[in-house]
């Protein structure tokens, strides 16, 4: 007979899904994890997007993970090896005066200066200023937020211990971080550097997955939220040797070991509740399970809306709900490649790193511009890795992959449907962009595959494509992520949690929302 009855129950195969089910069963509970998907690890799974041609669904590179996870799960580093190149990020010129960004600040100072002396000689006290700042938010990060609307004596001098690095540098410090969160890009950037090239790749570090501009409020949030664990290597990138998808099978074999019940193509259709509290799950195919708790790897709008349902939810939180914030921004494309590219003014010993078009600030506006009325960028902020170097297994006899991250094509537009004829335009407009910088480029490609943000929903079921489940905004951070009254991965149903990064601290591949959950329900 079948076992229908699990101490948990987890919804969604996705990184934060799988490390929660491993914690809670490495705790002697009993739980089952259902994917609606064949395949596990959401985002961070690979796949085939041309015969014998495989690439990383959504991104390439990580840039931390929370150590935690890599302690409680005791996962060593001869499992997961990180590769860190020294050359972590190369923003293209057209004029081949390409940046290079070192792991030895010294080597990338030596290259700023070849654009401009005065940028060089600040960079080492911008990168400590970024790191300074952004280690006031680091213990931020690993801890539940307090509920502001009823906040008690123990909440409050926690909060206080929590200010002790803010407070350590003085009023100096509560300075620069009050001033510093809110801004814009180009208002901390004006401070600093006058080369546009520069300027254009900082600020595009603001801008990662918002349907924002760099103009746009806060965008420094952002930026420092992209860069929290960077150090002094500003806009950090690090590789999974083997490819993204190696976590995440690295989480289902931790799960499976500690006991987990993991069924795939198991897509959950409704939460079921009685009296205030939920008691189970109902599948697509009818069955239905049952559980004293419920753990959801989902956004809001899956989790609450779609899931719970309107008879399930009191009026201000479907209010709070539905002002969340998703936007999808971002596509991904990918080439599969006759030959390993070449890439102008670079070596092909420097190959396995981030490439980035940005050219200026004035550039990702213009581009956002666009999106703002409605259309998609024409001339996109663009990010892309040889990820055939670092994943040799994606492509055969001497190939390669090229997989661009294309900012901003956005969920819905204004006069127009998405249609095969359009991505196909896109394809052609950003395969021209890249001839400029790669030699060779449109007579090297075999073939080629565009994913929209409405083609992320429709195979991810992440709300309008978002990445994060829900920007990264200042009215979407720390205590007001997800709402004002969910924010501790809690829900308005007592057995209800969440662990996806629609809560704090938001996105990214580090799983620390399923840690901090797990800490928050199991203390
Ligand atoms: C390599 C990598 C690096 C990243 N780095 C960054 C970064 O630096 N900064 C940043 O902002 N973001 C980043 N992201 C994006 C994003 O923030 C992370 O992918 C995030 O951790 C994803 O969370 P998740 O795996 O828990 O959820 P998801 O990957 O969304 O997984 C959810 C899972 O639930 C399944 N599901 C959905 N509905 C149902 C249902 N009804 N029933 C059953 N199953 C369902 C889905 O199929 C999916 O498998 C990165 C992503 C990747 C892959």
């Amino acid at each position: 007979m079948v076992n229908n009855k699990y101490d948990y129950i987890v919804i969604g195969g996705g990184l934060n899904s799988l490390i929660a089910a491993a914690l809670l069963a490495k705790k002697n509970n009993s739980v089952i994890l259902f994917e609606s998907n064949n395949t596990l690890g959401g985002m961070a799974s690979t796949y085939e997007f041309s015969s014998g041609f495989r690439c990383n669904l959504v991104y390439d590179y990580i840039k931390w993970l929370d150590e935690r996870v890599l302690k409680e799960l005791n996962i060593k580093n001869n499992e997961l090896e990180i590769i860190n190149n020294d050359i972590y990020r190369i923003s293209l010129d057209l004029e081949g005066k390409h940046i290079f960004f070192h792991r030895d600040n010294k080597k990338t100072i030596e290259s700023i200066s070849k654009i401009s002396k005065s940028d060089a000689d600040k960079w080492n006290d911008f990168t400590s200023f970024i790191s300074k700042v952004s280690s006031f938010l680091k213990p931020l990060y690993k801890i539940t937020p307090p509920n502001i609307q009823k906040i008690g004596l123990t909440d409050a001098i926690s909060m206080k211990n929590l200010l002790n690095p803010i407070l350590s540098h003085g009023t100096r410090g509560i300075a620069d971080i009050l001033r510093t969160l809110p801004m814009m890009m180009p208002e901390l950037l004006d401070e600093w550097f006058e080369s546009k090239l520069l300027r254009g790749t900082l600020a595009a570090g603001g801008i990662h997955h918002l349907n924002q501009g760099p103009y746009s409020a806060a965008t420094v949030l952002n930026f420092l939220h992209q860069n929290i664990y960077s150090g002094t290597n500003i806009l950090d990138a690090k590789f999974i040797k083997g490819g993204t998808n190696l976590l995440p099978s690295i989480l289902i074999k931790k799960a499976k070991d500690y006991g987990v019940v993991i069924k795939n193509n198991s897509e959950v259709i409704k939460i079921n509740c009685n009296n205030g509290k939920c008691d189970g799950v109902s599948l697509a195919d009818g069955q239905l399970f049952f559980s004293k708790n419920i753990i959801s790897g989902l956004d809001q709008e899956n989790t609450c809306i779609k899931l719970l349902g309107n008879e399930n939810l009191y009026p201000y939180v479907r209010t709070q709900l539905n002002n969340i914030k998703y936007r999808g921004s971002t596509a991904r494309l990918h080439f599969a490649l006759k030959n390993l590219p070449k890439i102008k003014g670079v070596n092909d010993d420097q190959l396995q790193t981030v490439f980035s078009i940005s050219p200026s600030v004035n550039y990702l506006e213009k581009a956002y511009d666009e999106v703002k009325y409605g259309s998609f960028s024409s001339s996109p902020y663009i990010e892309f890795c040889i990820s055939s170097l670092t994943n040799p297994s994606f492509a055969k006899n001497n190939n390669h992959i090229v997989s661009a991250s294309i900012q901003y094509i956005p969920y819905t537009l204004k006069d127009n449907e998405w249609s095969d004829k359009l991505k196909k335009d896109i394809i052609k407009n950003v395969t021209g962009i890249l001839d400029k910088y790669i030699t060779n480029f449109s007579n090297n490609i075999i073939d080629s595959s565009l994913s929209t943000p409405l083609d992320f929903e429709s195979t991810l079921n992440n709300t309008e494509g978002s990445f994060n489940h829900g920007e990264m905004t200042l009215d979407q951070f720390l205590f007001m992520r997800p709402t004002i009254s969910s924010s501790q991965y809690k829900t308005h149903i007592k057995n209800l949690f969440i662990c996806s990064p629609s809560t704090h601290p938001g996105g990214g591949l580090h799983g620390a929302n399923a840690i901090n959950m797990i800490n928050e329900i199991t203390k």
